[in-house]
């Protein structure tokens, strides 16, 4: 499937190519272009290498200098940005070499980012291999690295010429990992798609349905493309993507867990609030809740209290004075912003904690 994306009118849309076994193909399709390449520099998830070696090497240029390094949460940092900054120049990258990333959302955050500084911006494409990064992080050119246990606070928006997610990397995912994709899938098509979200969330997923993967995977892109050509900058409709990060992030920053986990704790805390000040039902409400605590049901409301989330949420980009802007739900498919204080806030978590601790 091919979809497209454009954060610039009239510059060249980012391709997204997906589907099975296109890794080779697509990359000598983009090294054949008319803008050619004077080298390749690809940044690596280590794991990923030793996984999916003999694919990446048929595929990369032999050609090509390699910057592996074992990727967490914990290395979208200025220290791995400074790494790949200084190997680039070390080797004299140029202003038209290839900046090739490959791993999951952490790499692809990074890199993106290395590439938009490198000489105020080098060619860039990415292939993500995690279900994370192929329905969300990869799509749409926002990059980040996480600053003073802030996640996320420093980025700019980047476009990759092409986004290639090839669905052969998601054979060696292990199933929590599977699960934290599903989360972000399940969101896009909560906020964004009622119709896509009842079809989804009544499939059985496992690592072993690979072609329902391929139908979500297409989907998500789909959506997520679309809402980026409408907003590419995150003024307005964009920010629907955010459903379930405000307090996730802070969750995340606060517990350790890993995004999806996290973000499945943040929308737990949204649906609360849109029950509350967005008029969903009970009903929706308790459908939505189900599918994600099917998918993550403990979380730790111990280290994760009301006070230590809202002090970690100050950080957040959403912050208006002492309310920060949360994504709800009206119903499925319809949103609402609202900003919300501390006082509100606190009682949704608490009454979270008693539903589901
Ligand atoms: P990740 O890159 O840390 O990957 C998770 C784990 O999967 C890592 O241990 C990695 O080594 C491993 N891995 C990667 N590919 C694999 C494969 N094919 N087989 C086996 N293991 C594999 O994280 P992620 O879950 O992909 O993404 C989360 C990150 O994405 C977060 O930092 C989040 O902030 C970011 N994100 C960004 C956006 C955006 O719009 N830029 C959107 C959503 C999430």
């Amino acid at each position: 499937m091919l979809t497209k994306f454009s954060l610039h009118p009239g510059t060249a849309p980012t391709r997204v190519v997906s589907g099975s076994g296109i890794l080779s193909a697509e990359l000598a399709r983009l090294l054949a272009g008319s803008d050619q390449p004077t080298a390749v520099f690809v940044v690596c998830d280590d794991l990923v290498y030793r996984l999916h070696q003999r694919p990446l090497r048929t595929a990369v240029p032999k050609s090509a200098q390699w910057f592996l390094f074992r990727s967490a949460e914990s290395s979208k940092s200025e220290t791995s940005l400074h790494r790949i900054l200084a190997w680039l120049h070390r080797l004299h990258a140029d202003r038209r070499s290839l900046l090739l990333a490959i791993g999951g959302g952490v790499v692809t955050d990074l890199a993106g980012l290395a590439a938009s500084l490198y000489m105020r911006g080098i060619p860039y494409a990415a292939v993500p291999t995690t279900l994370v990064s192929q329905v969300d992080a990869a799509i749409g050119g926002k990059t980040a690295i996480n600053f003073l246990e802030v996640k996320n606070i420093v980025g700019v928006f980047y476009a990759p010429r092409i986004v290639v997610c090839d669905h052969d990397f998601l054979t060696t995912l292990t199933e929590p990992q599977v699960r934290d994709g599903l989360v972000e899938a399940f969101k896009i098509f909560c906020v964004y798609d009622s119709r896509l979200w009842r079809r989804f969330t009544q499939t059985h997923f496992s690592r072993a349905s690979v072609t329902d993967f391929h139908r979500l995977i297409d989907a998500a892109v789909r959506l997520k493309t679309d809402i980026v050509n409408r907003d590419p900058f995150e003024r307005d409709l964009r920010r629907i993507l955010n459903f379930g990060h405000t307090a996730g992030h802070a969750y995340e920053a606060l517990t350790g867990q890993s995004h999806g986990h996290s973000v499945a704790f943040g929308i737990q805390i949204a649906l609360e609030l849109s029950v509350r000040y967005a008029g969903l039902n009970e009903n929706d409400r308790e459908q939505c809740e189900a599918v994600f605590l099917a998918l993550y049901s403990h979380f730790d409301f111990a280290g994760a209290t009301p006070r230590r989330l809202w002090n970690k949420i100050q950080h957040d980009k959403k912050r208006q004075g002492d309310r920060i802007q949360f994504v709800l739900l009206k119903s499925c498919g319809n949103h609402r912003i609202r900003s919300v204080d501390y006082r509100e806030f606190a009682a949704a978590v608490a009454a979270v904690k008693r539903r589901i601790a």
